[in-house]
């Protein structure tokens, strides 16, 4: 197994997981027998079956990819697209592995996928492959509450998690636990609140933790906070579209640069994220926007100059071949597997930094992990505690106002304070402080790693290190 890669040689997407997780354990005291039983994919599941669409029958092929069992359920989600195979699937099942681990969400790595281009299909249409894929998967428990549970990926959403779910569900009629067989569904199918946009809200998090450490902007030449940065985002699906929102809404950074399939729009003024979703909603992407520069070459901008590059689209993009011509001193990896083995050796030697994907997309599996929870208590985050927290703060707003008419001019409440202080969280708020908090907590245990070690010079490698420890000890646990 190579340590490093060659520089003449772009690595597969599941080579380039392969050599990051050599790297790391290179630095690391593990048994070779452990190294190996941690870094291998358990098992690939493969299916290919019939629908009888549009008057014949077409054959689709499917993958579940379980990497890792040292906890169960395993987790990751199910992606629709031309591009998936094998090879795919099984390297973003290892991700998950080493996702959950770092921002520890108890369950093994996961990861399906369909060889599907999900525009060429009618909704009534998608809804039969996806319930046939479902069926083929849950026969043979590779959609279990309690050992493997999906989520949305890329072309899909909340629409087939629904259908899944139904799906197990007209399979295994007794099952109470039926709802959690599957995360990411609607509100109303057992949804939980904050999940659509969670991933891309935890890339905001994740940034605004960078943004707090002095240390690591240093490393990466930049200053201040993230308002006014300058972003460029590659891709405005789900991640990309609620993390561009997020940073430019909240936190007043640039969105100067947006990258789709059919070209990139560009304004050293800010584009206007919502308008730019609306167009591609109704469009089919962002070729004709009236209000900023287009360019047909839209791989080229990832090129441009800015502070912070977020790739949400999908892997390899930044490869061996663009590399040197990469200018970001910031990038954050929304997508899955966008920086190749290749591309993160030089984007390194030219002192770039980068956040590496298992922490800095693990907001999807964190808010999954919510709603799996919610679904097995089988009642709402919140409900219980909410107007007992209410009372409790009614009586220190009580004692506040007496104060207040004791004191006259020379004290009075602050206007909003009232209203902020009595109001109880709801799930949506504690869904946001949850993630927030385990998106710190990640950070930080990534971030002394890579300060503390002299031989760990990146973010990536540090959380293998803290991931890969995790997943060692938990075998360990068991006595392996
Ligand atoms: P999505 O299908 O909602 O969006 C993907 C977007 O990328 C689309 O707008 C698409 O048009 C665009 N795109 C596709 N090919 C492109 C290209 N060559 N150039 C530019 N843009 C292109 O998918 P998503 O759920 O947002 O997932 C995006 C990435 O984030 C994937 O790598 C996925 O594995 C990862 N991810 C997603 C989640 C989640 O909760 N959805 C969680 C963790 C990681």
């Amino acid at each position: 197994m190579p340590q490093a890669p060659n520089r003449n040689k772009e690595p597969s997407f599941r080579e380039s997981v392969d050599m990051m997780f050599n790297r790391a354990v290179a630095l690391m005291d593990l048994s070779p027998g452990l190294e190996e039983k941690i870094r291998v994919c358990n098992a690939t599941y493969t299916v290919r079956f019939g629908v009888r669409l549009r008057g014949t029958i077409h054959t689709f092929t499917g993958y579940r990819s379980v990497h890792s069992e040292h906890m169960e359920p395993v987790k990751g989600g199910i992606r629709y697209a031309m591009g998936v195979n094998q090879d795919e699937v099984e390297a973003l099942a290892a991700l998950m592995t080493y996702k959950c681990a770092l921002v520890e969400a108890p369950f093994g790595g996961a990861k399906g996928g369909l060889r599907i281009d999900p525009r060429e299909w009618e909704e009534h249409e998608l809804e039969q492959i996806t319930r046939r894929f479902a069926y083929e998967l849950a026969k043979r428990d590779l959609i279990h509450p309690s050992q493997n549970v999906p989520a949305p990926d890329m072309g899909t959403g909340e629409r087939e998690m629904a259908w899944i779910a139904d799906q197990y569900r007209r399979m295994n009629t007794t099952d109470i636990n039926a709802a959690a067989c599957v995360t990411g569904k609607p509100l109303n199918a057992g949804g939980i609140q904050g999940r659509v946009e969670a991933t891309g809200r935890g890339v905001q998090y994740a940034l605004q933790e960078f943004f707090r450490h002095e240390e690591d902007k240093k490393a990466a030449g930049l200053e201040g906070k993230l308002e006014g940065k300058r972003v460029i985002v590659q891709g405005l699906g789900n991640v990309g579209y609620h993390a561009a929102k997020f940073l430019r809404d909240e936190d007043g950074a640039i969105i100067i640069g947006i990258i789709e399939r059919d070209g990139a729009l560009f304004d050293e003024k800010g584009l206007d994220v919502e308008a730019v979703h609306k167009w591609i909603a109704s469009h089919g992407g962002v070729t004709g926007y009236p209000d900023a520069t287009y360019h047909a070459d839209g791989a080229a901008t990832l090129e441009a100059a800015c502070d912070i590059l977020i790739p949400a689209a999908l892997e390899g993009v930044i490869n061996m071949s663009n590399a040197d011509r990469i200018k970001a001193p910031l990038i954050i990896e929304a997508a899955n597997g966008p920086v190749t083995a290749g591309a993160d050796e030089i984007l390194r030697d030219k002192g770039c930094v980068i956040i590496p994907d298992l922490y800095a997309n693990a907001g999807g599996v964190t808010v999954s992990y919510f709603e799996w929870v919610k679904n097995l208590s089988h009642i709402r985050f919140g409900r219980m505690q909410r107007r007992q927290e209410e009372t409790r703060h009614q009586l220190v707003v009580d004692e506040l106002e007496r104060l207040d008419r004791y004191l006259g001019d020379a004290w009075t409440m602050t206007p909003t304070f009232k209203e902020k202080y009595l109001r109880g969280a709801d799930e949506l708020e504690l869904v946001r402080s949850g993630l927030d908090d385990t998106m710190r907590i990640a950070y930080q245990s990534m971030r002394e790693v890579w300060h503390s070690r002299e031989d760990v010079r990146d973010l990536r490698t540090a959380a293998y290190l803290v991931a890969i420890g995790k997943v060692a000890a938990s075998y360990r646990a068991k006595g392996l």
